[in-house]
């Protein structure tokens, strides 16, 4: 008797996106590893094209399973000339959720070069260790290696996001600069904007982190989203993490200005300690959408001693389009497991809970990490708020066509600042 993955397979091979029910059979598999597992690897063998149906099973794979899907997809890359969408996305999504496993492989997808032209294709050296990296750099560093190769190794040591590596590659940069590309009048932007991408700025002159390494996801009570939505909507685990016990207030209005309120977003009535905030027992953040999304750019509110923000500079009249306040709820946070601790907008696909505390931002663009008013040193990333939120009307609430808000803090200045990607 065939299984249901099997029969799942042979319909879609058959029916393509005319099988009835087919996102209904394929969430049947998920509670089930080894009937997902077969899928996945069946669907690795029988098709090659990129679709949704398959990037979405992947994140029911076991990190077990995972390992035989990347020596699968490894060996079907090297078969097929790197010609093959499926084995480039098993690459491309190990890379985010288990980048270790791949490491093992780094010899020869560094010859494949899966997922070339896009900017994830140096994922798989994410966390790579302190020993495997050092070999690494000492190739970069050499005089023979040929500069082309160099710009490929420069982004691999990178996203090893060891400090110390980091540190000894951005200054042989700054007095190499070996790229086609960059003119020397441009290098320093250039490098600060690829350590930004890393989760590193420089500081005080320093390379410095700018977001902590520990990561939250906000976990939303059901019905809260508008449910106007497709069937994978809210599916994926990242939606289902276990919630720490502490509840906190999100959403509502702080000052409700008829044309231009001040929404609340949340109030930290604990103090996350990754975060870098001192001497406050609680912090409430609130913005005013309106100013973002009418374009005059990144905004920035100054914290009294109890936490409350306050405009910096003077609120603009909005007439059109008027963003309202986010809809008053309570929410719970979950600490992230390390599979998830990483997350990309485009490959997230609207699936994906992009709510986010700590960690590094989920960038739509190149990473531009805000510079605090006041002392001109970059800011600290705090948290990020997805599109799609809904607002005090029964709407939905957008960043732009679609995109992510991201506020960051200078506890310095108790300053908090917030700014927005969309595509
Ligand atoms: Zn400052």
């Amino acid at each position: 008797m065939k299984s249901p993955s099997e029969k799942l397979i042979e319909d879609f091979k058959q029916h393509s996106w005319q099988v009835p029910n087919l996102y209904q059979r394929l969430f049947e598999l998920f509670d089930e590893p080894n009937e997902i597992f077969s899928f996945c690897k069946q669907f690795l063998i029988e098709f090659e094209d990129s679709t949704t149906l398959f990037n979405d099973a992947l994140s029911y794979v076991t990190k077990e399973n995972f390992k035989d899907l990347i020596l699968l997809a490894i060996n079907t890359l090297k078969q097929s000339k790197n010609d093959n969408d499926n084995a480039a996305e098993v690459i491309a999504y190990a890379s985010l959720q288990f980048p270790d496993l791949l490491h093992q492989h780094l010899d020869v997808l560094f010859k494949l070069k899966p997922n070339e032209s896009s900017y994830y294709s140096e994922y798989p050296w994410r966390d790579l260790p302190f020993e495997k990296a050092l070999i690494l750099k000492d190739k970069f560093i050499a005089a023979k290696t040929k500069k082309h190769e160099k710009e490929k190794l420069f982004s691999c040591l990178l996203e090893t996001r060891n400090l110390k590596i980091i540190e000894e590659v951005y200054s042989y940069t700054k007095e190499n600069n070996f790229f086609q590309y960059i003119n020397d009048e441009d290098l320093n932007g250039y490098l600060i904007a690829c350590l930004e991408n890393v989760g590193y700025t420089i500081k005080e002159n320093k390379i410095t982190r700018y977001c902590s390494k520990k990561v939250r996801h906000i976990n939303f009570q059901t019905n809260y989203f508008l449910n106007k939505k497709p069937i994978h909507f809210k599916k994926h685990p990242t939606w289902y993490l276990n919630s720490e016990n502490n509840s906190y207030n999100f959403g509502g209005a702080i000052t409700n200005d008829e044309n231009n309120p001040l929404t609340h977003i949340i109030t930290l009535s604990t103090i996350l300690k990754e975060l870098g905030i001192s001497d406050l027992t609680e912090l409430t953040l609130g913005l005013h959408i309106n100013e973002i999304n009418e374009g005059y750019g990144n905004v920035y509110y100054k914290h009294n001693n109890l936490g409350k923000p306050q405009l910096i500079g003077d609120l603009h009249n909005i007439e059109d389009c008027i963003d309202l306040p986010i809809k008053p709820t309570t929410i719970k946070l979950a600490v992230t497991p390390e599979r998830w601790k990483y997350q990309f907008w485009g490959s997230a696909n609207s699936r994906e809970n992009l709510f986010r505390i700590g960690g590094e931002p989920t960038w739509i663009q190149s990473a531009e990490v805000l510079t605090c008013p006041k002392c001109k040193e970059k800011m600290n990333f705090l948290l990020q708020l997805d599109t799609a939120v809904p607002d005090t009307n029964g709407d939905e609430l957008y960043f732009g066509s679609g995109g992510i808000c991201y506020a960051f803090w200078c506890d310095e200045d108790k300053i908090s600042g917030y700014s927005m990607q969309w595509t």
